[in-house]
């Protein structure tokens, strides 16, 4: 896989546990020049640990170099334009001091900065009541989710799609519960990333027919990233795929980081619309072969053994 020269935007890297940084990673392997968006309030931590050397182990790349970034910008895809940042997030003392940041300024810096991108990822979500039932979720705690996690993919698809190069790639990052009752994943997250594959497949047909872009998403499984973390039960899901999938060992994020390159190269050149599951088989399984209804001897599940 051969990058050289080109020129890849991921929103979403707020440190070197998540997609986006497996994401990147690859990308940078393959050559590619790395351009990243950073959620405006975590410029200081993240800026800082880069620089102290905390990443360093996570970046080092197969040649024996560091992965490096041309320049990061801070943005916060809740917001379109300027003028939809509502004071209270202005005066914070996290965005005050920062300028630019909503989807619509980002794009433009980055325009100003270096004309085209080739590549451009969504590797973000956001759900302030992620953590209750659907039937317990507000009005607002819902649109908040879909906003952040869904919408934000159209707005930088708006934003961002007139940047990316004719034959350019555009990939966004959703989980199993868009299709399947994953009690858990509530706020309206699962109603969000339902969305966000939507999305995928009707900016797949706009983008392809208007810039001659590909749109496609990498449904992946569990992985004990920060945001993951806070949801607060990722490491029995992550215990559940692989006491459940058909491929029973850990799912590292550079697979999906991989399997993204993959997407957003000249390879998948035929590739548009689709949502590919990279979850180590999680999504192919209709029950639960460690299931204690299962357990008894008659009712035993075939696990066929090495
Ligand atoms: P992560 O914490 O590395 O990435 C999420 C990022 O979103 C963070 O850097 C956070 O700062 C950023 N963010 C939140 N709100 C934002 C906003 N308004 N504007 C800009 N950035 C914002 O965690 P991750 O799990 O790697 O998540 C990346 C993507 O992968 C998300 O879309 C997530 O839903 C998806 N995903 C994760 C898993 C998992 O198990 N971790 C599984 C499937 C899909």
């Amino acid at each position: 896989m051969d990058l050289k020269g080109k020129k890849a935007f991921i929103a979403g890297i707020g440190d070197d546990q998540g997609y986006g940084f497996a994401i990147a990673k690859a990308l940078a392997e393959a050559g590619c020049e790395i351009y990243i968006g950073t959620w405006a309030p975590l410029i200081n931590i993240f800026t800082s640990s880069w620089s102290a050397g905390k990443f360093d182990k996570s970046r080092s790349l197969s040649n024996g170099s560091l992965m490096d970034y041309c320049k990061l910008y801070p943005i916060d895809a809740s917001f379109d334009t300027p003028e939809d940042v509502p004071v209270h997030i202005k005066e914070n003392k996290r965005y005050k001091k920062l300028d630019g940041y909503t989807l619509s300024e980002v794009a433009l810096k980055l325009s100003n900065d270096i004309g085209n991108i080739d590549i451009l990822v969504h590797s973000l979500a956001n759900g302030p009541e992620v953590k209750k039932p659907l039937l317990e979720t507000s009005r607002s705690g819902y649109l908040s989710a879909i906003s952040s996690s869904a919408y934000s993919f159209v707005s930088m698809m708006k934003y961002f799609g007139p940047l990316l190069t004719a034959g350019g790639a555009a990939l966004n990052l959703t989980y199993l519960a868009s299709t399947r009752a994953i009690p858990g994943y509530g706020g309206g997250m699962s109603s969000a990333k339902a969305a966000l594959e939507s999305d995928t497949r009707t900016l797949a047909f706009e983008a392809g027919r208007k810039w001659g872009v590909r749109v496609n998403a990498i449904s992946a499984g569990a992985l004990g990233s920060r945001a993951a973390k806070a949801i607060g039960f990722i490491d029995s899901m992550i215990e559940y795929a692989h006491n459940n999938a058909p491929l029973s060992k850990p799912l590292e994020s550079m697979e999906i980081g991989r399997a993204a390159t993959f997407l957003l190269s000249n390879w998948a050149s035929a590739i548009t619309g689709t949502t590919l599951y990279v979850d180590n088989g999680m999504h192919a399984m209709g029950v639960a072969v460690d299931s204690p209804s299962l357990s008894t001897q008659e009712d035993k599940i075939l696990v066929p053994t090495s």
